[in-house]
């Protein structure tokens, strides 16, 4: 498998994926095969993430191929990422404890002889248990790890290795070509047993065994009897989501930013007089496959949307877009809502700075996220009851999916 950072090779694999969608991925997606046959899951989590390709495609591409009833599993798992992210959208305050939590470990580890040496283990893969070591080699080379792999490499992580799951979450964010602070770090949370409290995900050697194609049976070597973690205080309630920005036409600069990098099919009113990109946020570790997978992804943006609007791109640092808006003779800058994270941060402080010179930025929500992220106040199981509805507003047309 190859993840090359283009729309057209996400697309490509796409196609390539299509055909086992239905009823094969249902049966056979929890197996990890290894790195060498990635054909039982579609692998497109790069390229979703940023938005190279979109939710409404993917399930537009699988409902061209398969019955609603055979692509159920899939589609089900695509929101999964919409779950995540609208569960954090309306709890922004989970992600900034996690980030602080993870800046006092980190320091942590300088002072704490005994956690560092078992930390270093751990992301060396010199662990002993062989599963999780050729995952940590999996992680570090490729910058990919099979959903089931990384739930049973954060609970050995957890429960087996005693380690903080809030270093583990930033192992993980810094290696993965499709690092997203919701998907991460609420996925870790899950399980630790802090998402749904007391229910935590116990990693079973039978377990690694059934589903890794007997690359691994690590019985003996896991705490199989490990209790959830607890926290002294959980999440705030959700918070109600603030409505959508929209521009209702005239004239406008774009900015891209990596959080959506399919700016061919935002909802635009607006005239496009000029382009702006925001550089590369992601903290990958300096010239590893996710570092290059996030450069790579905003050129291949970069060059697109030059050829659809017929207007030049250049990237611009945040600090330095009003007057690079000024210059242009404009006052509305338009651009994705960032979900929360790095892009998001800055985006609001380049509001408050815009709004100072006369200028406004318009964060343009996708109806995607708008019908579905309130859905996300408690489990998933809300969210994933209304999918039918909002599918059923999918117009399907192979050419630009797009919901009414
Ligand atoms: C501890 C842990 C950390 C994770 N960190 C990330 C992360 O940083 N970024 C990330 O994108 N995903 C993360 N995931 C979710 C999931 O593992 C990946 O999205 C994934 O492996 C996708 O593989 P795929 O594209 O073959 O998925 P498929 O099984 O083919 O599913 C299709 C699509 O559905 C979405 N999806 C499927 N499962 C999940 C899931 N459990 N959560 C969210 N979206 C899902 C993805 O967009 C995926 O491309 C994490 C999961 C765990 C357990």
């Amino acid at each position: 498998m190859e993840w090359t950072p283009t729309r057209a090779a996400g697309l490509a694999r796409l196609a390539e994926f299509l055909p086992y969608a239905g009823r094969a991925y249902a049966d056979r997606r929890n197996l990890d095969l290894g790195p060498a046959d990635r054909s039982n899951v579609s692998a497109l989590s790069p390229w979703l993430r940023r938005r190279l390709i979109t939710e409404e495609e993917v399930i537009a591409a699988v409902l061209g191929r398969h019955s609603a009833a055979a692509a159920e599993k899939f589609i089900q798992e695509v929101a999964w990422r919409t779950y995540w992210k609208g569960w954090l959208e309306l709890r922004p305050g989970t992600l900034e404890r996690f980030n602080a939590e993870r800046i006092a470990l980190k320091a942590a580890l300088e002072r704490d002889r005994g956690l560092a040496a078992r930390f270093a283990r751990a992301t060396d893969g010199a662990t002993g248990i062989a599963c999780f070591d050729a995952w940590v080699e999996e992680l570090r080379s490729l910058g990919w790890i099979h959903n089931h792999a990384r739930m049973w490499f954060a609970s050995v992580w957890i429960f087996t290795l005693g380690l903080p799951w809030q270093l583990g979450a930033d192992f993980f964010y810094k290696h993965l070509l499709d690092a997203d602070p919701a998907s991460n770090t609420l996925s870790w949370r899950w399980v630790a047993g802090l998402h749904t409290q007391g229910k935590h995900y116990l990693a079973r050697a039978e377990n690694i065994a059934r589903n890794t194609a007997g690359r691994f049976a690590p019985y003996g070597q896991l705490n199989e009897a490990a209790l959830p973690l607890a926290e002294a205080e959980p999440p705030l309630p959700a918070a109600p989501l603030a409505a959508a920005q929209r521009h209702d036409g005239g004239p406008c600069a774009l900015l891209l930013t990596e959080e959506d990098l399919h700016p061919e099919s935002w909802d635009l009113a607006g005239e496009v007089r000029a382009i702006a990109m925001l550089p590369s946020a992601s903290v990958a570790v300096p010239d590893s496959p996710a570092a290059r997978f996030s450069v790579g992804a905003l050129d291949d943006a970069a060059a697109r949307v030059v050829a659809h609007f017929g207007v030049p791109c250049m990237k611009v640092a945040a600090a330095d877009l009003p007057t690079w808006l000024a210059g242009r003779g404009l006052s509305t800058l338009i651009t994705a809502q960032a979900p929360a994270g790095l892009i998001r941060w800055q985006l609001d402080d380049l509001a408050v700075r815009l709004a100072a010179g006369g200028a406004q930025l318009i964060e343009q929500r996708r109806a995607w996220d708008d019908l579905l992220w309130p859905r996300a106040t408690a489990g998933f199981f809300k969210l994933k009851t209304s999918l039918p509805a909002v599918i059923a507003r999918l117009v399907l047309d192979p050419a630009q999916p797009r919901l009414l």
